[in-house]
């Protein structure tokens, strides 16, 4: 297969947004839109490499956002753009790759389809570019007022990534260095190099306002589906000397039988969240017949549960627990519960709801025998 690799510039400063960090670095449901960007071509199969050129100030903002990623190490860009862009080529020098792919940062909704395109069109030509035909009528506005209607006709907005064979790209950004150019595609025309057009998607947009952040919400959350998960667990109470309830440890004068730390309302959580993705439940991810769990800290069971939903794209909107039982009695251990649990989750404590009840002094809660718990969680995941 012919290599393929994808630079992605990131190193403006943004500074329409007026907002202390640069706009590739803002969130866009609850993740920096640059992360989108890069995931979008580092989960491509037909894409062997992603560099991103970001500025040297924002060091430990991108790695915060590549966390869970699979990237090349980044390289610094230059003072414009197009200095950037020449900066990412000459880093792939002893790669040589076949094909580059040239994407903005800001462009955080591109979709497999569209980098398709543009790398079977490669096949052909020595670039290529995704481009949407002009649908608005065209004026020409002199001091207010219309000067004259241009024809729209043959008339295409260009948009990323732009696709090029490496070394002729690589030698126009070295021909025009200092010269500046809208795109990319415009300098390698200048030096004469075939750049077709492939269909771009209106999904595709740039980000250069924040009317354009909310735009991209909007549309990203015109895919986002609400998932709900539910779960319920009992562990036995014994006398004892203190148990484990929603990741804190109560001194009470029993204790809760179980493989592990027995908490069962973290169970019942990491069983509701594992149900917001359909995978299972926690014995079949835990099996109790592996000694490993003996006496586990819950917790482990928990993070494994959100660090699934995380790597599915998922974001934990909501948790509701119930916890039912005689004793001990939770009222005074709440608020610390409820602390301790938006912190596991990192969630902010109005997302993090603990009830409690009794069952009246009937059945094997209420006669102090066990405790049970309920759990649903709501999720949001791109559907
Ligand atoms: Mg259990």
């Amino acid at each position: 297969m012919r290599e393929c690799l994808a630079i992605i510039v990131a190193s403006g400063r943004g500074t329409r947004f007026g907002s202390e960090r640069p706009k590739q670095y803002l969130p866009l449901h609850g993740r920096p839109m640059l992360q989108y960007t890069l995931k979008a071509f580092a989960d491509h199969p037909r894409i062997h490499g992603v560099r991103t050129v970001i500025h040297p100030d924002d060091s430990a903002l991108y790695q915060k956002a590549v966390r869970e990623l699979d990237l090349m190490d980044p390289v610094f860009g230059g003072e414009t753009r197009q200095d950037s862009v020449r900066l990412g080529l000459e880093s792939l020098e002893d790669r040589n790759p076949e094909m580059v792919l040239i994407h903005d940062g800001a462009r955080p909704l591109i979709g497999a389809q569209v980098i398709d395109r543009v790398i079977d069109a490669l096949d052909k030509a020595t670039g290529a570019i995704p481009a949407l035909p002009i649908s608005d009528t065209l004026k020409r506005v002199e001091n207010g007022i219309i000067g004259d209607t241009i024809d729209r006709g043959g008339l295409f907005r260009a948009q990323t990534p732009q696709g090029f064979a490496y070394r002729p790209i690589l030698d126009a950004h070295r021909q025009m260095k200092g010269q500046a150019m809208t795109d990319d595609a415009a300098l390698a025309e200048a030096n004469g190099l075939d750049v077709t057009i492939v269909p771009g998607d209106e999904g595709n947009l740039k980000i250069t306002e924040n009317s354009d952040l909310e735009r991209a919400a909007r549309r990203l959350n015109a895919q986002i589906r609400a998932r709900t998960g539910m779960g319920f667990d009992v562990h036995r109470l014994e006398p004892g000397d203190g148990l484990t309830l929603m990741g804190l440890a109560l001194p009470e004068p029993f204790c809760m039988i179980g493989h592990s730390d027995a908490d069962v309302g973290l169970h019942a959580l990491t069983d509701a969240l594992l149900g917001t993705l359909a995978v299972g439940d926690i014995g079949s991810h835990f099996p109790p017949s592996d000694p490993t769990w003996k006496g586990a800290d819950s917790t482990i069971f928990l993070n494994r549960a959100t660090d699934l939903i995380r790597e599915a794209g998922g974001v934990i909107e909501h948790v509701d627990v119930t916890l039912i039982c005689e004793r001990p009695k939770i009222g005074p251990y709440r608020a610390a519960m409820v602390e301790r649990l938006a912190d596991l989750l990192a969630l902010p404590q109005n997302r993090v709801s603990i009830k409690a009840t009794t069952t009246e002094g009937l059945g094997f809660t209420g006669r102090g025998e066990g405790i049970a718990a309920q759990a649903v969680a709501t999720v949001s995941l791109p559907s």
